[in-house]
Formats: C-alpha cells, structure tokens, sequence
C-alpha cells in the first residue's frame, strides 16, 4: 500500500492513466526582434486569458464559482502590468518570448515559494500553471485533453494543475494521485470542488504507478492499493458504495440553513487547527468557525510563531470566513499538548496543572504576542471572537482582558490597524467554570462548551488514558447536567452559548442540546452536513420529551442506551 495526503474524500477503484509533463523545450527558437517577439507575447497572453476564461465559465457551471476564483487568479496575473512589463524587459534585453516567459515566471515562482503564508506559496504553483500555458501557446503545443479518458480512469501525474481539469468529470475520471500538493493545495480543492477522490503528496508515484495498473484508493484515509487483491478490492468496493449513499443523501443539507424540525435556526460551525482547515470547513457548509485551535501554530516547529506568522495565519480564516464569525482560541498548551521548546515543567499531574489560560497569563511575553496577533488579524474583518480556555474563575478573564487592553494600547501608540471591539469569550471546560457560570457570564460575552475536558475534569477521568476509557462518556449525568446548567446560565445572563466539543456532534445528545437551548454546535468539518441533518430531524415538542425521559434516567448506561435508541435514522 502507498500512502499520501488524503485530500478529497471517497473510494475511487479503476485503472492508472500516468500523466507525463510535456517537455517545454524551447532552446532552439529563435529571436526575431524586439517588436516581432513583443507582438507574439502579447497574442499568447491573449489567447490564453481568453482559453481560461471560458475554462473559468465552464467551472462555474460545472462546480461553482469558488474553484472557478483559482482560474480568475491566473487571468487576473495576464493583465497585471508589472509581471507583464517585466516579460517586455527581457524581450527588450533580447530574449526569445519564451525565455522571457520562463524567467519572469520562474522568478515569482521562486518568490512565493519562500513565503511564510500558506496563500502566497499556492500562488507559486498558479504561476507554474500559468507558465506553462503560455509556453504550450507560444511553441503550438496543445493541452493534454482529459475529457477523452475512458471511465473508470484513475489520473496518475506529478502534479493536478487547473488546466487538467477542463474535461474531467466524475463520469471518467474516479481518482486522482498526484507526487506533490497536499490538503489545502489548489489541486485538493479543485478535486473536491469535483468530487474526485484523492490522494496527494505520494513520492514518485509518475513512476511506480504503470499505465493500466489496477487501482483501489481512499482519499481521505490517503492509502492507495496497486493491483490490488480481491480481498480488498472487495472491500473498497463495498466501502465505495456506503460513501456514495451518505455522500448523497448529506448532499442535500449542504448550503441549506440550519434549523430544526419547526424551522428554529442554529448556528452551525466547524472546529480547525490550521488556517489551510478552514477551506474544507467552508466547503462542507460550516457556517462560521467555533473553534480555532491556535496551539498547532506551535507545534511542529522549534521556535514561537511570530506576531506577524500568527497574524497571517488568523487574518487568512478571517477573510475566508468575512461576514461570519470566527472564534480563535488563545494557546491551550498543557495537558496532552505538549510544545517542547516552550520548556515546561515536568508536572506530576499535567492535566491539572500548569496549562492553558494558566500558562498564559504566567507568560506575558509570549501571551502579549497573541494578543496583539489576534485583534490586528481582525482589523479588516472585524470577525474574529477571542476564546480564553481553561477558565476556572473570574479573575483570568479579567486578568486577560487587561492584557488585551495594554495590547490595544501599544497598537493604537504604533498606529497599527487593529479591531478595538473583538469580543472576549471563554470556554467552559472545568466543573469550577461550570458551576458559577452565572457569575462568568458577567465577564464573558459567549460560552463554548468543551465537552472534551468538561467530561474529564467531571468524571475525573483521564480522556487519553484506555484503561478507564469506559469511564469515560457525556452520557454520564454529571456531565449532562453540567451543560444543562451551563446553557441555562448562559440564557439566563443573555450571552450565546456554544459547544465545540466532541459531543456537538453526537446524534443522541443533539436532542438534549437543541432542548436546553444551545445557540452554536461547532464541530469537525467532516460532522457538519450530518449534524445539520441530525438537527433538522427534531422538533422542538420531540426534543424535549427526548430530554425530559434521560434527564429522569439515573444511570450511565440507562441514559446512553435510551438516547442511541432515540437516534433518529
Ligand atoms: C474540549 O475540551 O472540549 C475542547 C474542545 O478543547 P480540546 O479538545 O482542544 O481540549
Ligand atoms: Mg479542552
């Protein structure tokens, strides 16, 4: 088995066709003065604007406008006077077109690639794309057209550029394998946008994969099977068709509001850990983001994120998101998130110990660099919401908001845009946080649940720990009745309340929810369309019968096997 990024979800089972690179050789043309070079420069830059945009107009129909924004991009560089009057020079210099072409592109190319922000790196392989088509037009050489492959082909190529896409459709292409790209790559994008399976980022695989070979592959679990035995393949197969039923049954709550059974809207987001997340979460109908989980800025490096790295990074979902909300929440470091130049204390007992909130408010210089970070990215948008977690008492979230004050401070003495109104919420994720919720909410504009420590802290049980894993569950009704309690005080006190916990998305708990009132579910990107189909399935008069019989049940296993019962089909 290989193993890849998996970038767009399904089962694809067909055979390889290996895509290989044109070879864009153009070392024996010739240079045939400045006005005759100029002049075909200017016809290939014109045919090929016009080639993309019917690329763009067929996008649109075919996935919508958002994948057909990756082609606008490349016609928008065409006509950008700088990029251009840099190709002009080298013909002036007396270069070829074509080798203008190249080293102006292979310069920006070269540019972006160095940058920090994700976004600008991905500009890299556009103008690879877009340089490569104006070459193919200068020197006559013609697009390798897809549209012509037979059914069941899976699309085997170093890279998935937009130009592939033109003729490929779900009827004929089943899957795609590619050496580089990953997630958040245009090519994941473009192959969800079309519903194409995927797996990227597989080394060598133009070469391993032979032409014809049979293929079986996942694409959200990234394993692909060569010439697969029958046992899997019989195992893909069944797996293909149960994707397909719940893709297409899912399908019909994605850009539908989402309400419950009597048309009582919720708001329903979806929880990232990167900024590349946010995409699929918007793709997958999430209406906002509930959670931001800002420690994987930190992890996986051996230094802090600096004030303008996370700026970037914040400010991207920002954009992504315009118009809805987005909840970042401060550094959770701690407990099982260990962030080792950071060089933390050996703790007895990590989880109840020096962490999170506690950690931040301890370490102003790293806390402030956040801080500022968080209310810049929010300057343009004025979307971004500030989540502290591990809140136990009034004190942190004051003490946090000085901070922020001191933070808007020195913005406003450096002249620096910022959002001087960003909201200051918190999560409720400890039984001391849950039981004087009422006084938090004095402090606190929004609440979000976090069921993942909340059951923990309640339960005292260790969520990372197998051996009291069965111990460990939100059916329990300490930890029911501490959302109960913790959604009615955030009512009481007229604050939203929210859940971005794991438990957002279970579909026997989503009755009780709905019931008590709670105004936000913010769960996985993948959970989203089937917690909005869940909701949707609830009156408000059912699910409160549905809570009112749990809520009377005593024991775990009388509760959790009264509400899987209860799941609504
Ligand atoms: C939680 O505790 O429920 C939560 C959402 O935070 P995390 O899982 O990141 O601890
Ligand atoms: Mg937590």
């Amino acid at each position: 088995m290989l193993k890849g990024t998996g970038a767009s979800a399904g089962v694809g089972i067909g055979h390889a066709l290996v895509v290989k690179e044109q070879v864009l050789d153009f070392s024996g043309v010739k240079f045939s003065g400045e006005a005759e070079e100029k002049q075909r420069l200017s016809a290939a830059a014109e045919q090929v604007s016009e080639r993309l945009q019917a690329m763009a107009t067929s996008m649109t129909e075919k996935v919508g406008a958002h994948a057909a924004e990756i082609l606008s991009g490349q016609i928008m560089m065409l006509s950008d006077p700088f990029m251009m009057g840099q190709m002009e020079e080298q013909i002036a210099a007396g270069n070829t077109a074509e080798a203008a072409v190249d080293t102006v592109c292979q310069s920006f190319i070269a540019m972006f690639r160095s940058m920090e922000d994700e976004m600008m790196r991905q500009r890299a392989t556009d103008i690879g794309d877009l340089r490569a088509r104006l070459l193919k037009q200068l020197m006559g050489l013609d697009d390798i057209d897809l549209a012509q492959v037979p059914a069941g082909t899976v699309i085997i190529a170093k890279d998935f550029t937009p130009s592939m896409t033109v003729g490929i459709s779900r009827e004929n292409v089943v899957g795609i394998i590619t050496e580089i790209g990953g997630r958040t790559s245009h090519s994941a994008i473009l192959a969800r946008a079309l519903e194409i399976p995927a797996v990227l980022g597989i080394e060598g695989v133009a070469d391993t994969i032979q032409n014809g070979d049979a293929i079986a592959m996942d694409g959200e679990l990234g394993h692909v099977y060569v010439n697969p035995d029958e046992r899997t393949l019989g195992d893909y197969k069944k797996r293909q068709e149960e994707f397909e039923q719940q893709r297409q049954m899912l399908k019909a709550y994605l850009n539908q509001p989402t309400v419950n059974a009597d048309g009582t809207k919720v708001a329903l987001y979806a929880n990232i850990g990167k900024p590349e997340d946010a995409q699929a979460a918007l793709e997958k109908g999430a209406e906002g983001i509930g959670l931001f989980r800002t420690e994987f800025l930190f992890m996986d490096r051996d230094s802090l994120p600096s004030e303008e790295e996370q700026m970037n990074a914040y400010r991207q979902v920002s954009a992504l998101f315009a118009g809805k909300e987005v909840i970042i929440r401060t550094l959770d470091v701690g407990g099982d998130k260990e962030i080792p130049y950071l060089n933390m204390k050996k703790e007895e007992n990590p989880f109840l110990g020096h962490r999170a909130i506690r950690y931040c408010l301890d370490t102003p210089e790293t806390y402030m660099v956040q801080l500022r970070a968080l209310l810049r990215a929010g300057a343009d948008h004025k979307n971004i919401k500030i989540m502290l977690p591990l809140v136990t008492g009034l004190e942190e979230i004051r003490a946090a908001k000085a901070m922020l004050e001191k933070a808007k401070k020195e913005l406003a003495a450096e002249g620096l845009p910022f959002d001087a109104d960003a909201e200051v919420g918190i999560m409720i994720e400890t039984p001391a946080a849950s039981q004087i919720a009422d006084l938090l909410a004095q402090e606190a504009a929004f609440f979000s649940i976090g069921t993942n420590d909340l059951t923990q802290y309640t339960l005292a049980v260790d969520r990372g720990n197998p051996d009291v894993a069965p111990l460990y569950t939100h059916f329990h009704p300490a930890v029911l009745r501490s959302i109960r309690h913790v959604i009615h005080a955030a009512r009481n006190a007229g604050i939203p309340v929210g859940m971005c916990g794991e438990a957002a998305a279970d579909p026997a708990l989503i009755p009780l929810l709905l019931a008590w009132g709670l105004d936000e579910f913010s769960v996985s990107a993948s959970a989203v369309l089937a917690t909005r189909r869940t909701i949707s399935l609830w009156s408000a008069q059912e699910a409160d019968d549905v809570q009112a019989e749990a809520m009377a049940l005593s024991s775990v296993k009388g509760i959790q096997g009264y509400l899987n019962s209860m799941i609504k089909k």
